[in-house]
């Protein structure tokens, strides 16, 4: 038995070895062999040169060779058992077929050619008419199937729009327009949800953005061919609040940002001191950073970060409690691990007014020490960059969808979103319990910094990320080991928090 072999004309003394041998045995198994089809070539336009692959037609039905195909392209199948399926590889997507049948499947879904595939002298042989549409849906570059000419035309850099894809954010959609070069565009709104681009001078690859499922945020996804231009139309699935597209030339895509209005202001020009749908402050969610399987930061005495964090959490969710001006939600109550999406997921879905997000800092050098409280911004300097590349990192070994690097084009553009709405608010609270750190912890204070979290991005309400001190400081870590080091810190941001409150709740 003959597995994995692959037929390529660089290997042409063994592939001519199998081709006298494939055809043999099946023709002891089926009657291909003998229907004597008419042979001939058909002509390939690639780029410009043409060249010639094996064909032969039954009837109306032309068949090319596929394994000759590909191999204009360098590219192999894979025979993966003598006469049961052969895998084509073209990037992401896979084809499978199988020799007799007419069902191809593609990636995940069944299709059908009508027509089976074919087995010819070692050579899988497909019906041109109904498979180049196929093809053309998982190809960067247009494949049509000229009947007249008996041609298979493939032209490169034909489609300018050639993809879309949507991601889905916690404060909204991201939806992404691929071109190959710039192109002008107009966004366009009509009824029943839809959003429009009209971008003249496009011409759109339909096929493979029309194949792009449906979404839990998009239910259709449209394109249109029209002389001069093109057309990609969305259908939301909710009348679109808040949007907002440009084009980005660093990733040559069109970025459409659309907001989630269940997290959407209410008012777009709200004055700051409005938080939270109800204009006060009440709700608090606080998050222990780190857990499980992610320890965070180890001090020189094995101390934990995201014990220490978990300790001063549950003490300052005790003080709120005790007090009741706030409610309190804890993203995690005990030692376990939960992704920075989880915990941003668990302040939105909650509508809470404050995210605070506990840490403990540390460095290389074991003589950095002090308290120090972040908003989310871009970070501004190397220090604060570093650091929040550190507290990201479990997002980043746990979510590899999304980048969030600082300079990201798709997380900035998500970021702007909230920056505008709740920077000043944000920077204004880290302000307020560095404040009060620096009254109580008899540390030394390294102020208010911005810098650019992945759990503070994903958060659709003021929140900061509380450094307490460095784990990695001798003193300090003694510190975060003693219960009443930990209890004077957590009063120390229950006094900020009030103290934001009273400031908030009493300006107009
Ligand atoms: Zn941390």
């Amino acid at each position: 038995m003959i597995s994995e072999t692959e037929f390529s004309k660089t290997n042409i003394g063994t592939g001519r070895a199998r081709r006298v041998w494939l055809p043999f045995l099946f023709c002891a198994l089926s009657a291909i062999c003998f229907s004597g089809p008419a042979q001939a070539e058909i002509d390939v336009s690639l780029s410009g040169r043409t060249e010639r692959i094996g064909s032969f037609s039954h009837g109306e039905i032309v068949y090319f060779s596929l394994s000759e195909f590909v191999e204009l392209y360098g590219e192999k199948l894979s025979w993966e058992t003598l006469g049961q399926s052969i895998d084509y590889r073209i990037g992401d997507n896979r084809f499978r077929f199988f020799l007799g049948s007419s069902f191809v499947s593609l990636n995940d879904t069944v299709r059908n050619m009508t027509y089976p595939a074919k087995l010819r002298e070692g050579a899988l042989y497909l019906p041109a008419q109904t498979f180049v549409r196929l093809l053309d849906r998982t190809r960067p570059e247009r494949v049509t199937w000229e009947s007249d000419r008996r041609r298979i035309r493939i032209e490169t850099g034909y489609y300018n729009i050639t993809d879309v894809t949507v991601s889905q954010k916690a404060n909204g959609i991201l939806v992404e327009i691929y071109l190959t070069e710039e192109l002008p565009f107009q966004l366009t709104e009509s009824e029943g949800n839809w959003l429009n681009f009209s971008l003249p001078g496009g011409r759109v690859n339909r096929a493979v953005i029309e194949s792009r499922r449906s979404s839990a945020a998009i239910r259709e996804i449209n394109a249109f061919q029209f002389e001069t231009s093109a057309q990609v139309s969305l259908r939301l699935r909710r009348t679109p609040h808040s949007y907002d597209a440009k084009y980005n030339p660093e990733t040559g895509r069109i970025q459409l940002s659309i907001r989630n209005p269940n997290f959407r202001p209410q008012t777009t020009h709200r004055p700051v001191g409005q938080i939270g749908p109800d204009k006060t402050i009440d709700l608090i969610v606080i998050d222990p950073g780190h857990g499980g399987e992610d320890n965070g930061a180890i001090g020189r005495r094995f101390t934990k970060e995201k014990d220490i964090a978990l300790k001063i959490s549950r003490e300052l969710a005790k003080l709120i409690r005790k007090d009741k001006l706030f409610k309190v939600i804890l993203t995690r109550e005990k030692d376990e691990f939960i992704t920075l999406e989880e915990r941003a997921g668990i302040a939105n879905l909650a509508q809470a007014d404050l995210f605070i997000s506990i840490h403990v800092n540390a460095n290389i050098s074991r003589q950095a020490r002090g308290s120090q409280v972040f908003f989310l911004a871009p970070a501004k300097n190397d220090g604060a960059r570093a650091l929040a590349q550190a507290e990201n990192a479990s997002f980043l070994t746990n979510a590899g969808s999304v980048d969030v690097s600082g300079r990201d084009d798709l997380s900035m553009i998500v970021n702007d979103m909230i920056q505008n709405v709740y920077e000043e608010v944000s920077a204004d609270l880290s302000a307020i319990i560095q404040n009060q750190f620096q009254k109580s912890l008899g540390i030394p204070s390294r102020g208010v910094d911005q810098a650019a979290f992945v759990v503070l991005n994903q958060v659709y309400m003021p929140s900061v990320l509380v450094e307490v001190a460095f784990i990695s400081n001798r003193q300090e870590e003694k510190l975060l080991r003693d219960k009443k080091f930990r209890r004077k810190a957590a009063r120390a941001i229950y006094e900020g928090l009030k103290r934001f409150k009273r400031k908030y709740e009493r300006s107009p």
